[in-house]
């Protein structure tokens, strides 16, 4: 399938994505992370890679993402990586479940409140094609988490 042309990106959340595509946060590969995951979406070459380290109480104290492909999926990698810091393997997935959920308007836009600067990624609402895009880091993240969780068992 043939990537649609490059969205025209207006506005203060345009901007905002523009500039976490150009000056992507968190690029740096984490060392022995213990949260880590790779997904590709094999129709456009769209690469995410996550990479997360926990502090003693278990909450995120290093984050690495890693994209390749379109604008759109780099912004999405680079505003995910901003929002994961100090939360719990349990948080993170909350916070995927309800990224995706306002994404796809399954939320009252009133949800979008605590996404903390996610809000951006919704121009790409009027490119459903692109859905996939902004998403993969996420998928990454979410398997990240359930292997991570499956190896430590169900006492987490
Ligand atoms: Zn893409």
């Amino acid at each position: 399938m043939p990537q649609p042309p490059d969205m025209p990106l207006e506005g203060l959340y345009g901007q905002i994505i523009m500039d976490h595509y150009r000056h992507p946060r968190h690029r740096a590969t984490v060392a022995n992370p213990d949260i880590q995951a790779r997904e590709l979406n094999p129709f456009c070459g769209d690469l995410a890679e996550v990479q997360l380290k926990l502090d003693s109480h278990g909450r995120v104290a290093q984050t690495g993402v890693q994209s390749q492909g379109c604008s759109i999926i780099q912004a999405s990698a680079s505003l995910m990586s901003e929002a994961l810091a100090g939360k719990t393997p349990k948080e993170l997935e909350a916070l995927a479940a309800r990224f995706r959920d306002w994404l796809q308007g399954r939320l009252p836009e009133a949800a979008a409140e605590g996404l903390e600067g996610l809000q951006a990624l919704q121009v790409v609402r009027q490119y459903p094609v692109r859905l996939k895009c902004v998403l993969l880091p996420w998928v990454a993240l979410e398997e990240g988490v359930r292997s991570y969780c499956a190896r430590r068992g169900p006492k987490g």
